[in-house]
């Protein structure tokens, strides 16, 4: 994992249909996409630093798309053959300071915001997908990838009409329901079939 070097994390907001219900959101009629920087990638085993000024810090498991050849404007068709594999992120956000600021830059961004891995896997169906988040053993986020409503060629497409993606670069696809709140001393791990477990520690 350490030698994937993305030019850019892009995240999409509001991405599962069981979690726009959850929050009685209407289901948006284009992708909501927002950036990480890469300054706050972690790997697997590593730790989740939550800053002092935050009183709230969340989970978000995600599958994400490693982009594998450099592309602009890609066509829904063609998106797979730009698509390098897919890995388990987990979106860390300071909650409260995303609701405080009205947008999302400070809240996503602090370092060991974004841990990824634990591998990347190629050979596998992106649409049929196990996911799930456990903190210290117990079940907190259930649901299967299929529930995604922009699926994975239809978000490279999008992604790419706005900005060239390069080898490495790095497409999350959003949450499914039950994020919650990272206490010190807990122990988060992000599972999707097929990938395998993200684990991380928080202080
Ligand atoms: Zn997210």
């Amino acid at each position: 994992m350490k030698s994937l070097k993305p030019t850019k994390i892009i995240c999409v907001g509001l991405n599962y249909i069981d979690h726009a219900k959850e929050l009685n959101m209407e289901i948006p009629k284009e992708p909501i996409i927002f950036l990480k920087p890469t300054s706050a990638i972690i790997y697997n085993n590593d730790t989740i630093v939550r800053p002092k000024i935050s009183k709230r810090v969340d989970y978000e498991v995600e599958l994400a798309i490693v982009i594998g050849k450099e592309c602009k404007n890609v066509k829904k068709e063609d998106a797979m053959e730009h698509i390098k594999g897919y890995t388990i992120l987990n979106d860390v956000t300071a909650r409260d300071l995303q609701e405080k600021d009205g947008q999302w830059t400070r809240a996503k961004s602090f370092d060991t915001f974004c841990p990824i891995g634990p591998k990347i896997v190629s050979d596998l169906d992106p649409h049929d997908l196990d996911i799930q988040l456990r903190l210290n053993g117990e079940v907190k986020q259930k649901s299967n990838t299929k529930n995604m409503i922009f699926k994975v060629d239809e978000l490279v497409e999008f992604v790419s009409s706005i900005m060239t993606l390069y080898p490495g670069d790095i497409i999350s696809t959003g949450t499914p329901p039950g994020v919650g709140q990272l206490e010190k001393g807990d122990i988060v791990e992000a599972e999707i079939e097929g990938i395998g477990i993200l684990k991380n520690y928080v202080e």
